[in-house]
């Protein structure tokens, strides 16, 4: 299972990063929310992005004291803050930048899943955001994707 993600129902809101930030923190922070928002507010493309949950992690990978592991019951990579030495390594490794680091606690952050039930999905007014298995036609999927992909690169621009 893993948070599926659909831009072009994004309207760029941004609820999910402040009932994310809000469940994990206590506090309306965009800026410690585990997930993110990709706004192009011109051109009108806002992207959401959060931690895909990949089956060869990259920050699990590269952990030295393997603070990162696989939550067997959820499926999540989960941080073991009283193990995380504060390195970044996995901030730096993570290719889709979905590890952040938290100054204040010294401390990598990322996504849970919120124990199987994400916060994010749950309160996304679109549904720009579901928790789903992989679609059994993968291929198709990443046809629809890359096909969403070269219309945002083409709206703005790159
Ligand atoms: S910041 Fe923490 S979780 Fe990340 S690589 Fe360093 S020890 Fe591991």
């Amino acid at each position: 299972m893993r948070i599926q993600l659909n831009p072009e129902k994004c309207t760029g809101c941004q609820i999910c990063e402040a009932f994310c930030s809000f469940k994990k923190e206590r506090a309306v922070w965009p800026a410690r929310s585990r997930i993110s928002v990709l706004k192009w507010e011109k051109e009108g493309v806002f992207i959401p992005f959060v931690c895909q949950q990949c089956e060869r992690a990259a920050c699990y990978e590269v952990c030295p004291v393997g603070a990162i592991a696989r939550n067997e019951e959820t499926g999540a990579m989960e941080v073991d803050e009283s193990r995380c030495l504060g390195c970044k390594m996995c901030v730096t490794a993570c290719p889709f930048g979905g590890v952040a680091y938290d100054p204040d606690r010294g401390r990598a952050i990322k996504c849970d899943l919120c124990g199987g039930q994400p916060e994010c999905v749950k309160m996304c007014p679109t549904g720009a955001l579901s928790f789903e298995r992989e679609e059994k036609n993968a291929l198709a999927r990443k046809r629809q994707g890359a096909e969403r992909l070269a219309k945002y690169i083409d709206a703005i621009g790159r």
